[in-house]
């Protein structure tokens, strides 16, 4: 009898997410504060919501278009190259595929390019799903770490070791996985630094998979109008480069579970096939409060990113006055990332900070061995005072222990 029940190997060996393991610990307890999952504790705003409220009333309960409404495309289009002018909505609508969430625009860009036996190279620490995703495929993952700053005004941040990065793609690399702004360390990439990576692979014919969901959350302006430098800035419309994105951060819309993918134009019909297979399409009724989202965007995500800064600048510069932590300032995402002096073991502290001090952290090493010791803190909080408060938790169970 097969001990995994006949299923692939890889399929069976799938590790459990050390955040669910955490977040297990608070269930049934009372008074937790949560800051494990990323997400806002903010309703999706009403607008949106009222959309999809209309839509349903009116009976869009049908299959829709493989790659999504064409209203939807058109809106996303529209925004596309709002973000990245100079080539015309019209150029991106044929590059676009909706998805039922980043996570599944993701993994459909995994089943699109990786054969079993591949190469991956994923920039870690990361998402724990990037690197699940390849490796269900039957990839081989070679991660290629981040480095901590030891000294100066960056000390404790995560930076990109380039040159390290540039010898693990090789000609038998078939993709790079990248994530910046990053979930969990905040790191965020520059536009050389994107130019000499896309250089690189177009040397060795590496495909770029770019999860760029947090591009719009990047705090360089108290406007918050801004966006993370993509790899869509600096590529042509024929590279091999997939960018995913998701309405989940900017809009507010976790649960609604929509995405979507840049890709160039030759491979957008495959895609459609893909989807066919994986989900056919995303709801119409999610796709209609999408396109008011982006529609009235304006109204949404610059308040958001102004939100998330103050939200930062508050948890932040209290986490840096604990003693033991040490804590640099994201530049995009939604997450401070920090170490606490002697406390290394970040999955038995996470779960001893939810039994003992009712506080909800993701613990570093869901993300890579590299972020062990590490614990991840969303600061999306409507209610700023919730961070004070978690800070305060954290400072009393630390005094205890
Ligand atoms: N990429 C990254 C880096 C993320 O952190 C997340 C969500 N945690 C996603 C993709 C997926 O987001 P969703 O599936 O909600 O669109």
């Amino acid at each position: 009898m097969n001990p995994a029940g006949g299923l692939r190997a890889v399929v069976a060996q799938l590790e459990g997410s050390r955040i669910r393991e955490v977040a297990n610990e608070g269930l049934g307890r009372e008074g937790v504060l949560k800051f494990w999952f990323g997400e806002s504790d903010e309703v999706t705003p009403e607008f949106i919501r009222d959309a999809a409220v209309a839509s349903l009333q009116a009976g869009e309960t049908f299959y829709a278009h493989n790659l999504g409404l064409a209203e939807l495309r058109q809106a996303l289009a529209v925004y596309t190259d709002g973000l990245h002018p100079g080539r015309g909505a019209a150029h991106w609508v044929d590059r676009l595929a909706v998805t039922s969430g980043g996570v599944n625009g993701l993994m459909l860009a995994c089943q699109a390019l990786v054969e079993a036996g591949d190469e991956v190279v994923v920039v870690t620490p990361i998402w724990p799903n990037l690197v699940a995703q390849p490796r269900i495929m039957g990839a081989r993952v070679a991660c290629v770490p981040l480095k901590v700053q030891a000294s100066g005004p960056r000390a404790g941040a995560w930076t990109l070791d380039m040159q390290a990065l540039l010898d693990a793609i090789t000609p038998s690399t078939r993709l790079l996985i990248v994530n910046a702004p990053n979930n969990p360390t905040g790191w965020t990439l520059s536009r050389e630094q994107q130019q000499t990576i896309l250089a690189h692979c177009r040397r060795t014919g590496t495909w770029v998979l770019a999860d760029e969901v947090y591009e719009r959350l990047y705090f360089a302006d108290d406007t918050g109008n801004g966006a993370a430098s993509s790899f869509l800035d600096v590529a042509e419309p024929d590279d091999r480069l997939i960018v995913a994105h998701s309405f989940s951060k900017s809009f507010l819309m976790t649960g609604w579970r929509l995405g979507w993918l840049v890709l160039p134009a030759s491979l957008t019909q495959a895609m459609g096939k893909l989807i066919e297979f994986n989900t056919s399409c995303a709801p119409v009724f999610i796709q209609r409060a999408a396109t008011v989202a982006l529609e009235r965007g304006d109204e949404v995500t610059p308040a958001l990113v102004v939100h998330l800064r103050h939200c930062r600048d508050t948890l932040v510069p209290l986490l840096q006055a604990v003693p033991g932590v040490s804590v640099a300032t994201p530049w995009g995402g939604l997450y401070a990332f920090f170490q606490i002096q002697g406390h290394d073991d970040c999955l038995e502290v996470a779960k001893r900070l939810v039994r003992e001090a009712g506080l909800g952290l993701a613990p570093g090493s869901a993300f890579g061995p590299e972020a062990a010791g590490w614990l991840r803190w969303c600061f999306a909080s409507k209610d700023p005072l919730r961070l004070e408060l978690g800070v305060h938790r954290l400072n009393e169970w630390l005094q205890r222990n």
